[in-house]
């Protein structure tokens, strides 16, 4: 995956090509370009971040600028595979998201026709063989090529001479901004909405020519209009506000997210897709798979529903049975492994569902039914109020199915437990845990997929090596690791797996290890065995789920900042998996 943009009109068209790779640099950050057209065609671009430093804004005076910022798939990150790619006479220049699955016979004819290739990248033979089929016309050029690549590509070209960028995606996202006399495509709409609220979403099979004064859209060689969304995501939303990082902001943005999730679910609308439902599949990757095992003890013990719950890159390769409904989790929307799940569950007798944040993604196109959880464009790689909303939005159909079960357990107090949940004071915790190798977390029923998140988090941005076992499970293996030197993080609430966890903590104390318990306020059986106790605000049983998931958010936040890691772009990762 990458991010993509491009921009045609009378700004500085490199500033803005610039400025908007930044805020897509959640979605790949191997390298960086852009390709400037003016008499010629230049091509300016190095491995790494971006270093906005490496460009002179005052010599790049064109309207019309591509860039990229990639995440790599083929060939490893540094200066000549980064993106633009270019022809071999360097009049043409490209940009791709996505992976050309017959890149490597597609080269070998390319190189026989006497193609001399630059890079090791899939990308790079797009470019050659435009070449091939150009005769002044870019647009012909690019329809032609069209049908010869297999996977997924999102695309911007242009050529010397041509006052026009050539767009065309397939199974990769691409947002096109309409202004007034000027027109800037990306990969999703944070690029865009400095300058216009008004965007079309492409779908695949669109091939666009675009000029500032507007936009032509062709599918299957047939002209067609697209709606025009006016998008009303404010621009603050994309930026960091007050705080040190925007995995710092997204996790305080959480009460508010959770409240706005639910309150913008249609029940009719939900009762109506969720009507005679029996049994349902959950699939989803990472933080989404998790919230998916929440629902499943959820909606199995209120609405005494079965839910199996799948990774989506397990899923495709030995679908179960299905019946009934398959709901698809992906912020993005654009999660490949899910993308494919949904397709193979419309061979079979059963609905679609797809939950994810991002209006115009390629789930929504493929499910039959979308929910949006609408939290705001997530930039920090972490997932954490995505996943908050993504509850909020499950929740609703667990609410939903066991009719009104949760709402009598008072969804309506989880705002004001989250605000009290991010002030807990969690310093000696961190203390505890900046240190450590390797922390076990672990909890039993609903609270153990809250604790396989908050391994998750703390493993993806402080670099500890974390793992969640139901509590149970550890003495099955696990003990054999347990010392001085490895803290064990366990959750340990009032209800039903109380005692037992009590029992958990006290086999770890006896090899030794370190314990922080997440427990309720004046528990003194827990303070006895524990070495720190977190306590979380009295609520619900349910919403407990919500503030002891904001606490180990913040826990991963806090020890990774006392790392020095960067918070927000953790190291070989990427916001958004569109390859499998
Ligand atoms: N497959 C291309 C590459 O490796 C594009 C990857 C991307 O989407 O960033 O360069």
């Amino acid at each position: 995956m990458c991010g993509i943009v491009g921009y045609i009109g009378p700004r500085n068209a490199a500033e803005v090509v610039i400025k908007g790779l930044k805020k897509l640099e959640y979605r790949g950050y191997d390298s960086f370009g852009i390709a400037v057209s003016s008499d010629q065609i230049s091509i300016l671009k190095k491995g790494g971040r971006i270093q906005e430093s490496f460009f002179n804004l005052n010599e790049l005076n064109s309207g019309l600028v591509i860039g990229h910022t990639r995440w790599a798939t083929h060939g490893i990150p540094n200066d000549t595979n980064a993106h633009p790619h270019s022809d071999c006479s360097n009049n043409i220049a490209l940009v791709h998201n996505g992976i050309i699955e017959n890149f490597l016979s597609l080269r070998e004819d390319l190189l026989i026709r006497g193609h001399i290739f630059k890079s090791d990248t899939d990308t790079e033979v797009i470019v050659h063989l435009i070449e091939e089929f150009y005769n002044g016309d870019l647009l012909y050029a690019v329809r032609d090529v069209i049908p010869l690549l297999q996977g997924s590509f999102a695309i911007l070209v242009i050529a010397k001479g041509e006052k026009r960028i050539i767009a065309a995606r397939y199974k990769s996202p691409l947002v096109l901004g309409i202004g007034d006399g000027e027109v800037i495509a990306g990969s999703d709409v944070t690029p865009i909405l400095d300058y216009t609220p008004d965007v079309i979403f492409l779908e695949d099979g669109d091939l666009v020519s675009i000029r500032a004064e507007g936009v032509v859209i062709e599918n299957s060689h047939v002209i067609i209009e697209r709606l025009v969304t006016c998008v009303d995501w404010s621009r603050e939303d994309a930026r960091k506000g007050g705080f040190d990082h925007f995995m710092q902001k997204e996790i305080f943005e959480q009460a508010s997210v959770f409240s706005q999730a639910i309150r913008s679910v249609d029940y009719e609308a939900l009762k109506t897709i969720l009507s005679g439902v029996k049994e349902i599949t959950v699939v989803g990757c990472g933080t989404s798979y998790h919230a998916g095992m929440i629902f499943r003890y959820l909606t199995e013990e209120f609405a005494r529903i079965p839910v199996r719950v799948e990774f989506a890159s397990e899923f495709k390769y030995s679908p179960p049975p299905l019946h009934g409904l398959l709901i698809a989790l992906t912020q993005s929307g654009e999660t490949a492994d899910t993308l494919a799940a949904v397709e193979i569950a419309k061979n079979y007798e059963c609905t679609t569902l797809a939950i994810t944040n991002v209006l115009g993604s390629s789930i929504t196109r493929v499910a039959k039914n979308t929910l949006f959880m609408r939290a705001g464009p997530e930039v920090s790689v972490a997932a954490t109020k995505s996943f908050i909303a993504e509850l909020a939005v499950l929740f609703c159909i667990t609410d939903c199915l066991s009719e009104g079960e949760l709402r009598t357990q008072s969804l309506d107090s989880a705002h004001k437990a989250i605000e009290d949940a991010l002030l807990i004071d969690i310093d000696p915790a961190v203390d505890l845990l900046k240190n450590a190798g390797t922390v076990f977390f672990v909890g039993r029923g609903w609270y153990y997929p809250v604790s396989l998140e908050g391994a998750l988090k703390l493993k993806e941005i402080s670099y500890i090596h974390a793992e969640s076992y139901a509590a149970g499970e550890m003495k099955h293996g696990p003990f054999a690791l347990l010392s001085e030197e490895t803290p064990v993080v366990a959750i340990c609430v009032e209800g039903p797996t109380y005692s037992v966890m009590i029992s958990n903590i006290k086999e770890v104390k006896a090899r030794r290890a370190p314990v922080i318990a997440i427990g309720n306020k004046g528990d003194t059986d827990l303070c006895a065995v524990a070495d720190v106790v977190v306590t979380i605000p009295d609520t619900p049983r349910v919403i407990q789920i919500l503030t002891i998931t904001v606490i180990l958010q913040l826990l991963a936040y806090r020890t990774a900042v006392a790392l020095g890691r960067d918070i927000d772009r953790p190291r070989n990762l990427a916001k958004s998996v569109t390859v499998e």
